[in-house]
């Protein structure tokens, strides 16, 4: 499996956290999943590569944190949850959604998103998550990101991201940049930060011009001393499997199951239950046997 990286590091002054990813591969595989146009690309494409960066940032092997979009546009809603190590998984409600271009020939992300919400969950197996939501700024993701992390967290944030789309909606580029701000920021450090930030504002086009996370990071962090810490590998990667799946159905109740079951055979087809993962929409087939019901 192809994978994505992320790189990792600090200013040498301890002012903030830099992350750069390179996504492609993450994104090229929710496409593949999920047969996406070219905008569902961009914009399930924008949040898998902020939530995969997100998540490597958090501070325990069983944290998780999910990041969803419930908008009024075409696109409906967008989920996606990532781990420690920076693996993600989402999914996007209408992957068909395909809106007219913008005036400047760019998908046009946050009219298929629309008007709404960005909510964020942090489970850290406490037991209750910490939960955050923010209103949609302009729905094209980077900007909501950092929104929710100023208002929600109180962490000043600096968030890049870019997804290049082949007209199938195959996956030519993805990446993005996270910068945050720790308390006692340096003035002089911030400033030039916001500088840099303000020329990458094409980072796919950068990836697809053949530029590499550290190419990036340098970019970023132009006139500032850095340090790297590490390069971590990371990818789209699902945790379904049958016992969950069964498990998810199962709470829908006996009865009704065996309502469902009764309608596969009123159809004509074979008296069993058919669920698509809809992250990796892998198909899970289930006989009424499995849930204590008569075959
Ligand atoms: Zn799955």
């Amino acid at each position: 499996m192809d994978s994505s990286v992320i790189w990792r590091g600090m200013t040498r002054d301890g002012s903030a956290r830099v992350l750069v990813i390179n996504s492609k591969a993450i994104v090229q595989t929710a496409y593949e999943n999920q047969h996406t146009t070219p905008t569902a690309t961009a914009a399930l494409g924008r949040l898998l590569t902020a939530t995969s960066m997100i998540g490597s940032m958090m501070g325990e092997e069983s944290n998780r944190v999910t990041i969803g979009i419930n908008g009024d546009g075409e696109a409906g809603k967008l989920i996606a949850v990532g781990d420690y190590y920076g693996n993600v998984k989402g999914c996007i409600t209408n992957p068909r959604v395909d809106p007219p271009l913008r005036t400047d020939g760019k998908l046009n992300v946050g009219r298929a998103v629309g008007n709404g919400t960005l909510y964020v969950i942090r489970d850290t197996g406490e037991a209750e998550p910490h939960v955050g939501t923010v209103s949609l700024r302009s729905g094209e993701i980077a900007e909501d990101i950092a929104a929710y992390f100023a208002e929600s967290e109180q962490v000043p944030t600096i968030c890049s991201l870019g997804v290049l789309a082949n007209r199938d909606g195959s996956c030519l580029a993805a990446g993005g940049v996270l910068i945050q701000l720790l308390p006692f920021a340096d003035e002089q450090t911030v400033e030039a930060l916001e500088k840099n930030a303000a020329k990458l504002t094409n980072i796919s086009r950068a990836f697809a011009d053949g530029k590499t996370v550290s190419d990036i990071a340098a970019m970023a962090l132009e006139g500032i001393e850095y340090d790297p810490f590490d390069e971590l590998s990371v990818a789209f990667v699902c945790d379904c499997s049958r016992e969950r799946m069964h498990d998810a159905m199962a709470k829908v109740g006996q009865k009704e199951l065996s309502e469902m079951f009764d309608e596969q055979v009123a159809e004509g087809k074979e008296r069993t239950l058919t669920a698509q993962c809809r992250f990796c929409t892998k198909s899970y087939t289930f006989s009424p046997e499995e849930f204590g019901l008569q075959s």
